[in-house]
C-alpha cells in the first residue's frame, strides 16, 4: 500500500520503518524543517526494546544508550531507598530485553537512518499537513499540495491535527503537573552526578527522574505541581533558581541542580481514552490518540508499539474491507492497554506526590518490605508492562 504518515516523532518514523520492512510505500510528512528532538532522555522498558528489535535497530539503540541495573525509588529529602525495580541482566531474563535509557535525538537519528537505507527520501519535512480527506487519502499541505495514498496515519502528537479532523476538536487537558527538563554533563567521580541506574526521588507534590543516557550525560526531569498552565508552547524556558528552590534540601537532586543553567518547562497534558481511533483511510497512532503523563515512562514505547501492531496487521495490498477489518482490529488489540498504561502513568503521579505523611507510610512501608524480601515478587508487578505488548519475551 501507499502510506502516508503525518509527523515525525518517534511514532511516525517507528512506524514508517515498520511499515516499510514490511514493503508498504511510506512517506511521512514532518512540518518542522529538519528533526529537531528536543535536547532531553528517553527511558526504554524492555517491552519498548523488544519492539525495536522486531524493527531491527535495538542493537544500535542499546548500544546509543546506558542500560541501568534498576529503577530505585527514593525519598527525596532523606535519600532513603523505598523501592527497588532490578533491571540489567534480570530484566533480560524475565522480560527477554534490557531496559535501556537514551538520547531523544540518538534513538530518532537512529530509526532515521534505518528508513533511509529502505526507502531513500521518505521523510519530506517543511510540510505541515492542514487537512485531510478521510476517504480518499489525501492530505493538503500548507504550501498547497495534495498528498495521495492509501492510507493516511496521523502520528502528529497531542495536539493531533489528524485527530480533530477525524473527530473534532478538542483541548487537551492540563494535569496540574510541570515538567522541568535539563540534561546535565558530569565527570567520574563527580560529587553532582546521581548515583548510577534510574533513580525516582519523590516528596509531596513533586517528583525528581535522574538517570544517565550517556556515560557523563544525566538526564533531569522535575516534576512540579502547578494550578494552571496559561502559556502557548511547550519547551519553554525556565529560571534556574526557582527549580533549584523547588528542590532545595534533596541532597543529590541540589547537587545536581547547582550545575542546571537553562532548564526547559514543559506544562504536562493529557486525554482520556478515545472510543475509536480510525474513520475511513485514517487511523491515528502514539500521542495523537492516547497522550499520557510521563509516569511510568512509556508514551513513546506505546507508539513504537502500535507501529510494530499496526504493520502486523494491515494488508499488503489496497483493499478498503481488509483495511478496515485491520484498522478495526488495530484499536480491539491496542486501546486497552494503552488505557491501562495512561491510568497507571495517572496513579503513579498521585502516589509519587503523596503528601500525608500516615499515607506515605501506608504505601511505601509494604512496597520496600516486598522489594528486600522478594525481588521477583516486584519484577512480577510489572510483568504485564514489560512483559506485554506486540513482541512477547521468548519463552524460558
Ligand atoms: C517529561 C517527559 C518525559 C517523558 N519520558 C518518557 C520516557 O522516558 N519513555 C517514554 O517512552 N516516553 C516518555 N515520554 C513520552 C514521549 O515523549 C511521548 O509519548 C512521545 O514522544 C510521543 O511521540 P509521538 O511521535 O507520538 O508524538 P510527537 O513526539 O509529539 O511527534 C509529533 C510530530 O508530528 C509533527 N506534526 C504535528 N503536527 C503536524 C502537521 N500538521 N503536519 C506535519 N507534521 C506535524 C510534530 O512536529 C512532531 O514532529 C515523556 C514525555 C515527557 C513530557
Amino acid at each position: 500500500m501507499r502510506i502516508l504518515i503525518i509527523g515525525a516523532g518517534i511514532s511516525g518514523l517507528a512506524a514508517a520503518l515498520a511499515l516499510a520492512r514490511k514493503g508498504h510505500e511510506v512517506r511521512v510528512a514532518e512540518r518542522a524543517d529538519g528533526l529537531h528532538e528536543v535536547g532531553a532522555g528517553l527511558q526504554l522498558g524492555p517491552n519498548a526494546m523488544r519492539a525495536l528489535g522486531e524493527l531491527g535497530v535495538a542493537e544500535a539503540v542499546a548500544a546509543a544508550g546506558q542500560a541501568p541495573q534498576a529503577i530505585t525509588l527514593r525519598d527525596g529529602r532523606s535519600a532513603r531507598d523505598i523501592l527497588k525495580i532490578p533491571l540489567g541482566d534480570a530484566a533480560l531474563r524475565r522480560w527477554g530485553a534490557r531496559y535501556v535509557a537514551v538520547h531523544r535525538a540518538d534513538l530518532v537519528a537512529i530509526l532515521h537512518a534505518a528508513l533511509e537505507a529502505l526507502q531513500p527520501g521518505a521523510l519530506v519535512t517543511g510540510c505541515a499537513i492542514e487537512r485531510i480527506d478521510t476517504d480518499r487519502a489525501e492530505a493538503m499541505s500548507a504550501d498547497g499540495q495534495t498528498l495521495r495514498a492509501d492510507l493516511i496515519i496521523g502520528a502528529d502528537g497531542i495536539r493531533s491535527q489528524v485527530r480533530a479532523q477525524l473527530f473534532g476538536a478538542d483541548a487537551a487537558r492540563f494535569t496540574g503537573h510541570v515538567a522541568w527538563r535539563a540534561l546535565v554533563a558530569v565527570a567520574k567521580d563527580d560529587p553532582a552526578a546521581p548515583p548510577a541506574g534510574v533513580g525516582a526521588w519523590l516528596g509531596p507534590r513533586r517528583h525528581a527522574v535522574t538517570y544517565r543516557v550517556r556515560p557523563g550525560l544525566v538526564n533531569f526531569v522535575g516534576v512540579i505541581e502547578q494550578a494552571d498552565w496559561r502559556e502557548e508552547g511547550w519547551n519553554l524556558p525556565g529560571d534556574p533558581d526557582r527549580l533549584r528552590a523547588a528542590f532545595a534540601g534533596w541532597g543529590a537532586i541540589t547537587r545536581l541542580l547547582a550545575r542546571v543553567d537553562q532548564p526547559l518547562r514543559w506544562g504536562l497534558h493529557d486525554r482520556k481514552p478515545m472510543r475509536a481511533w480510525h474513520r475511513g483511510r485514517a487511523v491515528l497512532i502514539g500521542d495523537a490518540c492516547h497522550p499520557m503523563l510521563p509516569f511510568l515512562a512509556q508514551g513513546a514505547a506505546m507508539g513504537i508499539e502500535d507501529a510494530v501492531t499496526l504493520a502486523e496487521l494491515l494488508p499488503m495490498a489496497d483493499d478498503a474491507s481488509a483495511l478496515e477489518t485491520a484498522l478495526g482490529r488495530f484499536f480491539a488489540v491496542r486501546q486497552p492497554r494503552t488505557a491501562r498504561v495512561q491510568a497507571g502513568a495517572h496513579a503513579n503521579g498521585v502516589d509519587f506526590h503523596e503528601g500525608n505523611p500516615l499515607a506515605t507510610l501506608a504505601m511505601r512501608l509494604p512496597l520496600g518490605r516486598a522489594a528486600s524480601a522478594r525481588p521477583d515478587a516486584v519484577m512480577a508487578r510489572w510483568d504485564w508492562l514489560y512483559g506485554g505488548g506486540p513482541v512477547p519475551p521468548p519463552r524460558g
